[in-house]
């Protein structure tokens, strides 16, 4: 049996074999996770079906256990924070404020009143329309951010009175494995089942007959997978998907207030966000003293081993991801691009790669117009900010941007004409439990959080009687 086990109907689970979980940091496998069967994903969605019976009936139980699991989570950064960093690479520290994340969204779902709504109260009809839960739900998330994403997805669908299987990315799936084995300490047997394997096991799971909602984060091309296995049996899906965010900066902002924002907006998690941004306009003539500023921030980065307190920036998390970037940035330089800073990777062992700031590219050139995931940031110059907005909007992508200006009215005015889910003016990654967060076009579809996010893990029933 390894360390950390599949929970299925409350119960630790060993898998016929396992598989290697690399640490980033070194190359090297660090440890084992089980490979779930299909027998064990059988048995897994039986007793999430068979807990959601007694599940749905008690509202109040449910508020209270999942206060339960918020609590649960804020006190597990001692025991998740090394495992997390250990498989994923980012800074113990991140890693620790990543679990109290989660600890946050499962409070507010506890805390959030599932929707009731008397649409007419007359002489002749009384109608309501409620929210029954669907059922069980396939819940898949990807390697960036494993255990707070999973926390969107459990809050939500749990809160509504629907049960879960949950698969965490074969790339970080030991510190799913353990958040969800504390949470059963407080959560009765068959709410929350959690199974480990390859991508595999994830068809398998969109394809099963006994789910009737999938939520999925992950990138674009597996989402379309995704809704295509759901559609022959009609399950409901959310897709929160990949992002190519452009940060568009005015010609009246201060240069010295953008670069600190603009800098964390692109670089934080190894530039491994969905959100993050992906590629910057900037006025032809701020463009050198904006350059310089963010190279200046890259370059001072400590790029090291996420479990040494001293680095601020951990490796790319995968070598498919690590070789994906290396060859965006190559690309990009055997074009006519400069890096100011960075530009290749950092020699030794494990997957780290110098935080890079290209110049002289454009759309046309990969590192723009796709969504590199890493730690690497075109500046693009411009000169007509029409035609600035027009080039951000120019893509399938259409999750979030930003706008930086002095003058938040403006500012704010060109947000609103960005396509994307969350239009942010002078700050981007704001994102909070109550706000909804999804992607227009090939970004997503469906939100998370707030109370449209609840609604998501829910169906609408009309209860009507003649009076
Ligand atoms: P991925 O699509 O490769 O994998 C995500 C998950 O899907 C993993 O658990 C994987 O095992 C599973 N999977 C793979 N193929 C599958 C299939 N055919 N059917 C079902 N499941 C399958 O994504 P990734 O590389 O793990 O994550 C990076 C991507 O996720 C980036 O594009 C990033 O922008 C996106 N992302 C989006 C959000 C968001 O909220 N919009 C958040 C984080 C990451």
């Amino acid at each position: 049996m390894t360390d950390v086990s599949m929970i299925i109907g409350g119960e630790r689970r060993a898998a016929p074999s396992s598989f290697g979980v690399i640490n980033p940091a070194t190359g090297e496998v660090h440890a084992e996770a089980p490979e779930c069967s299909r027998e064990q994903l059988d048995e897994a969605f039986d007793a999430a079906a068979k807990a959601q019976i007694g599940w749905k009936a008690d509202e109040d139980a449910r508020r209270e256990a999942l206060t339960a699991c918020a609590n649960v989570m804020f006190g597990a950064g001692e025991k998740l924070a090394p495992v997390l960093t250990a498989e994923q690479g980012k800074p113990l520290s991140e890693a620790g404020v990543e679990a109290l994340g989660a600890g946050v969204w499962l409070k507010y779902f506890a805390d959030l009143e599932v929707p009731r709504e008397i649409i007419q109260d007359d002489a002749n009809v009384f109608a309501e329309v409620v929210r029954k839960p669907m059922g069980v739900v396939a819940a898949i998330t990807p390697w960036n951010f494993p255990i707070v994403l999973a926390s969107w997805k459990i809050g939500p669908a749990l809160r509504a009175g629907n049960t879960m299987v949950l698969k965490p990315s074969p790339y970080t799936p030991r510190s799913t494995l353990l958040m969800v084995e504390l949470l059963n300490e407080v959560l009765p047997p068959g709410v929350l089942n959690v199974v480990s394997g390859g991508d595999e096991l994830g068809k398998w799971m969109t394809s099963h007959p006994v789910p009737r909602k999938v939520s999925f984060t992950g990138s674009v091309a597996t989402g379309k997978h995704v809704a295509a296995s759901a559609a022959p049996d009609l399950k409901r899906v959310t897709l929160e998907l990949g992002g190519n965010d452009a940060a568009i900066i005015l010609d009246d902002a201060d240069p010295a207030k953008v670069i600190d924002g603009v800098h964390a907006g692109a670089f934080a998690n190894c530039g491994q966000i969905c959100s993050a941004i992906k590629r910057v306009y900037v006025p032809e003539a701020m463009h050198d003293e904006v350059v310089e500023g963010i190279a200046a921030k890259a370059a001072a980065t400590k790029v090291g081993d996420g479990m040494d307190p001293e680095n601020t920036m951990g490796p790319i998390q995968n070598k498919p991801q690590y070789d994906r970037v290396s060859e965006l940035v190559a690309e990009a330089l055997a074009g006519g691009g400069t890096a100011v800073t960075g530009g290749a990777p950092v020699d030794g062992p494990g997957y780290f790669f110098q935080p890079t700031v290209l110049t002289g590219v454009s759309e046309g050139t990969r590192i723009v117009d796709e969504e590199q995931f890493g730690p690497a940031l075109p500046v693009i110059p411009y000169r007509d900010l029409d035609d600035a907005i027009a080039r951000a909007n120019a893509t399938t992508f259409g999750l979030s941007g930003s706008v930086w200006s002095e003058d938040v009215e403006r500012a704010s005015g060109v947000a609103q004409q960005l396509e994307c889910g969350t239009a942010w003016v002078n700050s981007h990654l704001g994102l909070a439990p109550h706000q909804p967060f999804g992607g227009f076009k090939w970004s997503g579809l469906g939100v998370e959080n707030g109370p449209w996010g609840l609604a998501a893990f829910t169906e609408i029933q009309v209860q009507h009687r003649p009076k």
